[in-house]
């Protein structure tokens, strides 16, 4: 089949909920991708900041291949070893106490916040508990998640919302208190937001918030979905700050292909969901935590936080050569490998110029152009990206 009439069927039988770009993906090598026709792309989107390792990374291959051979389900009603790795080393990457895998980013925020839920009834047995969430938050798709994100556009068609939850500016400290009263059970922010328009939190931001839960006795949860694992240079992104959450929410890079995610929580509520609270049939499985553990030994045996530093000062400095260059991009923003160019021509247009010139970037928001390569990229391939990004603008 052509890629065209791939796409027609691909329209025929997938549920329309994507504006898909015009192109069929078919196998991956390192930080390239290539489509049905042979075509490279350089890629500086890594699956929406998933393949932190690359593609084709043969001990990240072998040890999935070796799993599939062993077992590659049991559910949660007994052990098994690789869910029991793959926990401590979360848990100690994180510095928290223990983990829940989930089967994606929107399942760790559901268990985050009925974990933040069940602390609180515990102990004042209501069950009208309130969340304070962000604007311009981003997550998840489901009905708990949805209701986090700060976006009315994401959230009208399919009210009503789980009630309680209300929303705060980001880094803005005083809408947050403006906005706690003793039902608040917890307060949610992404350390640095990604969808919303790659905006890093502020160093009093994060403080002021974790004292007003330490004051009020309110989980913080972190949602490190995107800016977490290595991402921004650390393993995660609170600890560029001198605070940390209660629970925080991972998933994306944590699998770095396979779906699984996770919430881990740190002494004070990790013991307060109990059997029967929370369930999954396949969130943990040994496949995919055999990922999750395969990936933490490689990020260790790579130095791969000691490269993410290295490798985005070089970044920053060559896109903060294209905001002096270029009239349409205002600005620059991120941490890490996690950035964003403002642009004030439609991003969309670039980012499909891009993709014809062989170079995968995303956008964030309507005007912010996205890049969350993998960790694994070289100043060469900073270069080259530049190079074809400079003929998009
Ligand atoms: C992607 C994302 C989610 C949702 O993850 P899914 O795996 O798509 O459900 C939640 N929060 C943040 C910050 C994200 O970037």
């Amino acid at each position: 089949m052509t890629d065209k009439e791939y796409m027609d069927q691909g329209e025929q039988y997938l549920i329309h909920t994507y504006n898909r770009f015009k192109i069929v993906l078919d196998k991956g090598e390192g930080v390239y991708l290539y489509d049905v026709n042979g075509k490279k792309y350089l890629d500086f989107a890594a699956g929406i900041a998933v393949f932190a390792l690359g593609y084709g990374n043969k001990e990240y291959n072998d040890a999935l291949k070796a799993q599939i051979d062993k077992l590659i389900h049991t559910s949660n009603l007994y052990y098994n070893v690789p869910a029991i790795e793959a926990a401590k080393k979360v848990v100690e990457a994180s510095g928290l106490k223990k983990a829940f895998f989930t089967n994606s980013g929107a399942e760790a925020i559901e268990g985050a916040l009925k974990m933040a839920k069940r602390y609180a009834y515990d102990r004042d047995k209501n069950s009208d508990h309130e969340v304070i969430a962000m604007n311009h938050s981003f997550h998840g798709r489901t009905m708990g998640a949805l209701a986090l994100t700060g976006n009315s556009h994401y959230q009208e068609p399919f009210g009503p919302m789980i009630s309680g939850i209300k929303f705060a500016e980001f880094n803005n400290l005083d809408s947050v208190k403006a906005l706690i009263n003793e039902k608040t059970c917890a307060i949610i922010v992404e350390p640095v937001q990604g969808e919303g328009g790659i905006y890093p939190a502020t160093k009093e931001f994060m403080e002021g918030i974790r004292k007003i839960c330490d004051d009020n006795d309110i989980i913080m949860i972190c949602d490190e979905i995107q800016c977490g694992m290595g991402r921004t240079g650390k393993m995660y992104a609170f600890q560029h700050y001198n605070v940390k959450p209660d629970i925080i929410t991972t998933a994306k890079a944590l699998g770095c292909g396979v779906p699984v995610g996770a919430f881990v929580a740190g002494e004070k509520c990790c013991d307060s969901l109990v059997p029967g609270d929370h369930g999954t049939t396949y969130g943990g499985n040994p496949l995919a935590t055999a990922a999750v553990s395969k990936v933490f030994d490689l990020f260790e045996e790579m130095n791969i936080l000691e490269h993410v530093n290295e490798v985005s000062n070089y970044l920053e400095e060559q896109l903060d050569k294209l905001v002096e260059q270029y009239d349409n991009v205002v600005t620059r923003r991120g941490k890490g490998l996690m950035q964003g160019l403002v642009l004030t021509t439609p991003v969309i247009d670039t980012v499909n110029k891009a993709i014809e010139k062989g170079l995968l970037v995303i956008s964030a928001g309507s005007d912010v152009l996205r890049m969350v390569p993998p960790l694994v990229i070289t100043k060469e391939n900073v270069d080259e990206m530049i190079e074809i990004l400079s003929q998009c603008l």
